[in-house]
């Protein structure tokens, strides 16, 4: 089953177009609007505007099922629920949307990760660190703008998303041939051009003109749009994620999605025997951090959590299912890489 994002649209200043561009998937009903604070200070007149006396507003405190909960309780009666921000209010107006069986508008205001335009929601209080199926977004509406104006950590931390992809890849490579289990060359191939866009371009990209966000954001978009081409998060997530996921477990307050991915990718291309010091290069030319150090996360738990990663989701068979990591093999892959 492929289910894809029917329209996208992506420009400067097109925030102001969000009222046409949901057109009357509401009706004469009530719009959400799911955001937090610091966006919703930013962007709200001009939201306003376009959605008229329509929208609802509700604050997204925290990427977690509480906030879901919340989202779907100000949701009764509405025609659809607008994401508004970086990812913690996509991903929950994303989930309470599923949930209600309305449909989804994804607003990103800054290009961290490939939430804001997959299938899939990233929460806590769920029963599992990663993510769940959900379904893709109706609509992506991407302001440039809006986007090139966040933090230059969150875009550096998108390009670490962005990199995952190899190895991801990869992954699936290798699951199909032990496991046999479905692999899909046009969704992979997809996937690889996004990551490409980073690690061929890497020295443009990190300046972030609006050119280069504009770049990223459509090879973000892509590669959420590859999981739903491929009907698994397969494509975009693989050894790197489970790495990530399991810092997560760890350190939960130390690094973005993006960053930490970005990091187990440079470790994960090694295992694989890929470029792993051209990945590295690629990370620093765009900000990104390379070390467990530049994220504040002791090297004990870099380790820990190459040896355990895979023990999170046993079902996805990746080069860490194979390289049955120990604590001296975590050590001198990690410190070989130049991560601790
Ligand atoms: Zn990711």
């Amino acid at each position: 089953m492929m289910e894809l994002p029917t329209k996208v649209l992506i420009g400067d200043g097109v925030l102001s177009e969000l009222g046409e561009f949901i057109g009357d998937s509401a009706g004469r009903k009530r719009v959400v609007v799911a955001s937090g604070s610091n966006v919703k200070s930013k962007v709200r007149d001009v939201v306003d505007a376009t959605l008229g006396s329509k929208a609802t507003w509700v604050e997204v405190a925290a990427a977690d099922t509480v906030n879901v909960d919340r989202v779907m309780r100000a949701s009764a009666g509405s025609g659809c629920i607008i994401g508004v921000g970086g990812g913690k209010s996509v991903d929950v107006g994303k989930l309470a949307a599923f949930r209600k069986h309305i449909s989804f508008y994804s607003v990103p205001t800054s290009a961290s990760h490939d939430g804001i335009s997959s299938p899939f929601a990233s929460l806590k209080g769920l029963d599992r660190p990663y993510s769940v199926m959900a379904k893709p977004p109706l609509g992506i509406l991407a302001d440039i703008d809006v986007i090139a104006s966040a933090p230059r950590r969150l875009l550096s931390s998108g390009c670490g998303d962005l990199v995952s992809k190899l190895t991801a890849v990869k992954d699936w490579q290798l699951a199909n041939k032990v496991t046999g289990e479905y692999y899909g060359s046009y969704a992979a191939n997809l996937a690889l051009m996004s990551a490409n866009v980073v690690i061929e371009d890497s020295k443009r990209i990190g300046k972030f003109g609006k050119g280069s966000v504009r770049d990223l954001v459509e090879a973000l978009i892509s590669t959420g749009v590859a999981a739903g081409i491929a009907g698994s998060s397969r494509p975009c997530s693989g050894s790197e994620h489970l790495f990530s996921h399991y810092l997560d477990l760890l350190a939960p307050e130390s690094g973005l999605h993006g960053e930490k991915c970005g990091i187990g990718t440079i470790m994960m291309a090694k295992l694989h025997g890929l470029d792993w010091r051209g990945v590295r290069t690629a990370l620093v030319n765009v900000g990104a951090p390379v070390s467990a150090a530049e994220i504040g996360v002791s090297d004990e738990k870099v380790i820990e959590s190459l040896v355990r990663a895979s023990s999170i989701r046993p079902d996805r068979y990746t080069i860490l299912s194979r390289s049955k990591m120990t604590k001296a093999g975590a050590a001198e892959l990690a410190g070989s890489t130049g991560v601790v």
